[in-house]
């Protein structure tokens, strides 16, 4: 279970995230809306300590998260894997070495640095990749590869560090809509396949309305809505988005 209470990050005199409180059951598939500047990105950071809260408390399970410092921390940030929009591989090496990337941890760094990965960590990488329809990828560099492959890839290494949670921040912003739909179905299968719980900020409501159990949506740093994509309105989503009521959502 993750608790976030009270959670607001400043920057200078700017409330990024203003008092943020939520709890999220585990195996949830929650999306995180709002318009561009709401603080989503930033309460993502937090979560996975990125960016350091000014005040409040994050809590998984009976961790205080809020509270790490060197190996544990660098132990949660394994534990609550992140997802970008513009998927941060490393381009010029192969797709399998980007999975393996996310075993580092498991690896002393000198195998891992002259390429030298035990073989169980490569089997492991290349069930995650096949898991995702891109096996027959690996050996491609990663740059060779289009905006929702490469999204999967990152999602595969995501995989391969055993998360228990996955953080996404906004992964299918840079994609046509048939890649959304790829990407959106992979973070859905490892959510219902394995029960990791997913925390996805998304732009578009549409999106989130048809993938996520629960909505919480934010506006200028605060939490305006929490609940069930059937609660929220039209008017509601009006609200968040900041649109009046001649503008399509
Ligand atoms: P969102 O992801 O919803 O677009 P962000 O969390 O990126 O929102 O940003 C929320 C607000 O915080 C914005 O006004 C943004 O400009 C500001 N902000 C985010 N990161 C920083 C930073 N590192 N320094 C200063 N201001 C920041
Ligand atoms: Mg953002």
């Amino acid at each position: 279970m993750l608790v976030v209470e009270g959670l607001t990050r400043r920057f200078g005199t700017l409330k990024a995230v203003s008092d943020a409180s939520f709890v999220i059951e585990p195996g949830a598939f929650v999306g995180v809306i709002g318009p561009s500047g709401a603080g989503k990105s930033t309460l993502l950071r937090m979560i996975n300590r990125l960016v350091d809260p000014s005040e409040g408390v994050i809590r998984f399970g009976n961790e205080n998260v809020t509270a790490l410092t060197g190996r544990d921390l660098r132990r949660w940030r394994r534990r609550a894997a992140m997802i970008f929009q513009q998927f941060n591989l490393v381009g010029r090496l192969d797709v399998l070495t980007n999975v393996l990337m996310g075993r580092v941890a498991t690896v002393p760094a000198w195998r891992s640095l002259t390429g030298l990965w035990p073989e169980d960590d490569k089997v492991v990488a290349l069930s995650a990749l096949e898991q995702f329809d891109i096996g027959s990828l690996a050996a491609k560099r990663a740059e060779h590869l289009s905006g929702g492959q490469q999204q999967r890839v990152a999602i595969a290494r995501a995989m391969v560090q055993e998360p228990e949670l996955i953080l996404a921040d906004e992964p299918i912003a840079s994609l046509d809509p048939r890649n959304t739909r790829v990407v959106m179905d992979a973070l859905l299968r490892i959510n219902r396949h394995f029960g990791i719980t997913v925390l996805c900020n998304l732009h578009s409501l549409e999106i989130a309305r048809s993938y996520c159990d629960r909505l919480i949506g934010m506006a200028a740093g605060r939490v305006v809505f929490d609940g069930a994509p059937v609660q929220l309105t039209d008017a509601l989503a009006r609200d968040i988005y900041g649109l009046d009521s001649e503008q399509v959502l």
